[in-house]
């Protein structure tokens, strides 16, 4: 990890140990209002065609009613600008006041128009004034300052008609379409993301406009974590209003690994109290989506009062930069291994070979043998009941130290000690030990593991600020030089399969984010009895969240990930189908990222950094890409899949799918 101390007077956040939400100004949005003390509001967007009126109400109702406060509409052109006034009438005439945002790219025109009719009008800086050439220009300051002179002149005819018209802008920079000039000057970086949106931000406060909110939406939840932290700073350090901001992760994708990676970029900064409105993107139909933001959010409703967490005098992790915390190498933890992930099965008596699918290993009674899929566990936690069958390879077991102390095979199963037993054992395990502790008992720890070389921490709370609480035991790790590797271990009471997956990516991910943790440990501890058949389904939800937090914040890849766009009225195909079709072939590509892009106008840009594109470019056609090069144009969209294999493996990333 990057040697900086950073004072936290200096930092993003009003505190690291005590939840506060960052105070902003309010920004008054028809009858909603984002930021100052306002709850946090849930915003979506319109998949239809914004052409198609009736539809168009008929989608903002279903949002509304499933808790949309804001709805987004896209404008691509004037007509649909123009048709958005028919929209908000329709929606008005049946009794629904909820403002309306147009989503304005490349086209200051519709911006124009839009800004008369709705209550707010989101431009991205990247590709308000400018078409992206994928070019690298050389600037000088002056050439620079005559750029930003063109841009004011196109910007601010719309500033003055939000003025004018009481209409709120939301700045939204995205990180896959900065201007080929940001691009040039700062690279795709966090800070370039920055500026991008100071750039716009500028031109408003010369003109006296404040009604504005401000985003920097990425698919890459690192960057994105990052680019918000420092827009903060900026903000905070060039003497600008605090804005409120909008939190979103871009072309999240679709089920669980769309509501896992949501919720590691925007948990992240919520438990830092950054947050003033909050959009998950997910390629579901849009009324899915304000329930997995309202969920995210109301975690924060009761979390002022939590029980108190030491302050951080100098903060030891460079909050703007990954950088991992480094850790020996203990057994395959810390060092330079992936995290690994640790699924507790401890509530099933005598577990079966067929049930340890689960967990991602498959026995084949008549081969006699074991298949791991990609998210075979590393490590099983049994507890007390031992599993009665000789284990894969690449997979452990990890017992209870008591049970462990007594057994018969102390070389191939590994002992989990409390602090207690830890200090009074006579026995360890010659290379693997694991220590359990809640981050109020991290100073006795590091007392007892100073000088060992065998033994692996696995670090857990009850104080319902999680991440910051785990964060908290982390910095006196740094602070006392310590190196031992570290699990975060995470349990809930009985709740929804969406909370585990939010709350999970959110205490765990948003440590990951910042380079801590060497593994994530899904436990069944807070669980309620249930039925055999019950606990085996919470496991295997367990075990696959666990890979799913270590792959959303990037810090270990075990599948395919897909980045696809969440559709709008731009998009030329069915997006869900088509994701669900490209994932059927190819999912079992691991590591490999496939960006699938409803339109060529913001496709190719959003995609950001997919290895592979498929992008819609015309009714019926698709364009496809290696990286950002088109490799064929026009495709039938029949034959596209087909084609966008050909490609990958003409690339030699293709391998034939495993059956298991
Ligand atoms: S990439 Fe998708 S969400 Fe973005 S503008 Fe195009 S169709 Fe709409």
């Amino acid at each position: 990890m990057e040697p900086i101390i950073k004072s936290v007077d200096q930092l993003y956040c009003d505190s690291l140990t005590s939840y506060s939400r960052r105070k902003t100004i309010p920004v008054k949005i028809g009858d909603v209002i984002v930021g100052g003390d306002n709850p946090i509001v849930v915003q979506s967007m319109t998949t239809v065609d914004t052409m198609d009126t009736e539809g168009s109400i008929e989608q903002s109702i279903r949002m509304i009613e499933a808790g949309c406060e804001l709805v987004r509409i896209t404008a691509p052109s004037i007509k649909e600008a123009e048709n958005l006034r028919h929209i908000k009438d329709g929606l008005r005439k049946r009794g629904y006041n909820t403002p309306l945002v147009a989503d304005i790219h490349f086209t200051p025109n519709a911006a124009e128009v839009a800004a008369r009719i709705v209550e707010k009008v989101r431009v991205n800086p990247g590709n308000y004034a400018d078409k992206k050439k994928f070019e690298v220009l050389e600037y000088t300051d002056i050439t620079y300052q005559d750029e930003l002179d063109r841009i004011r002149e196109r910007f601010l005819p719309l500033v003055k008609i939000c003025k004018e018209h009481g209409t709120a802008m939301r700045i939204g920079t995205n990180h896959g379409s900065l201007s080929d000039r940001i691009m040039s000057r700062y690279g795709d970086t966090p800070l370039g993301m920055v500026e991008s949106a100071l750039e716009f931000l500028r031109i408003c406060e010369d003109e006296n406009y404040f009604d504005i909110v401000i985003s920097m939406k990425s698919s890459n939840t690192q960057v994105m974590v990052q680019a918000y932290r420092l827009l903060v700073e900026k903000l905070d350090q060039g003497g600008f209003k605090p804005y409120p901001l909008h939190l979103g992760v871009t072309e999240a994708g679709e089920a669980e690994d769309g509501r896992i990676k949501s919720a590691v970029g925007i948990g992240t900064l919520l438990e830092d109290g950054l947050g003033d409105t909050v959009r998950v993107s997910l390629t579901e139909d849009p009324e899915f989506e304000a329930p997995v933001a309202k969920a995210l959010i109301d975690r924060y409703a009761h979390r002022a009062g939590h029980a108190e967490i030491k302050p951080i005098q100098d903060y030891p992790v460079n909050p703007y930069e990954h950088f991992k915390r480094h850790s020996e190498e203990i057994y395959n933890f810390g060092g330079h291994n992936v995290p690994r992930v640790i699924t507790d099965i401890s509530k099933i008596e005598k577990i079966s070979e067929k049930e340890m699918k689960t967990v991602g290993h498959f026995y084949l009674p008549e081969l006699d043998k074991w298949k791991m899929n990609d998210q075979g566990c590393d490590f099983v936690y049994s507890g007390s009941n031992l599993i009665p069958f000789m284990l894969p390879n690449g997979m452990k077991e990890i017992q209870d130290a008591t049970i462990w102390t007594s057994g018969t095979d102390q070389q191939n199963k590994f002992p989990l000690f409390d602090l207690q037993s830890f200090a009074a054992a006579k026995k360890y395990h010659t290379q693997l030990n694991f220590l359990e502790i809640f981050d109020t008992q991290i100073v006795e720890a590091i007392a007892l593991i100073s000088d060992r070389k065998d033994t692996v921490l696995i670090l857990k709370t009850e104080n319902k600020h999680t991440m910051p609480a785990v964060r908290r035991a982390f910095v006196s790790l740094l602070e006392a030089k310590s190196e031992i590797p570290v699990v975060v271990k995470v349990s809930y009471p009985d709740q929804s399969q969406d909370e585990t997956m939010l709350y999970a990516a959110t205490d765990v991910g948003g440590l990951l984010i910042d380079g801590l943790g060497d593994g994530i440990f899904m436990s069944l501890e807070k669980e309620e009895e249930h039925s055999r058949e019950e606990i085996l389904e919470q496991i295997k939800l367990h075990n696959s969240v666990g890979f799913g937090v270590l792959q959303a914040a990037r810090t270990r890849m075990s599948k395919t990930e897909y980045i696809s766009c969440p559709s709008c009225g731009r998009t030329l195909f069915d997006l869900q189908e088509t994701t669900a079709m490209i994932r059927k072939r190819t999912d079992h590509l691991k590591g490999v990222k496939i960006g699938i892009m409803g339109c060529i106008v913001n496709g190719p840009g959003e995609m950001a950094d997919a290895d592979y594109g498929y992008v819609g470019s015309g009714k019926g056609k698709i364009t496809l890409y290696k990286g950002k090069e088109v490799m064929k144009r026009s495709v039938p969209s029949e034959k596209a899949v087909d084609k966008l294999i050909e490609i990958i493996k003409e690339d030699g990333m293709w391998n034939e799918p495993e059956i298991i």
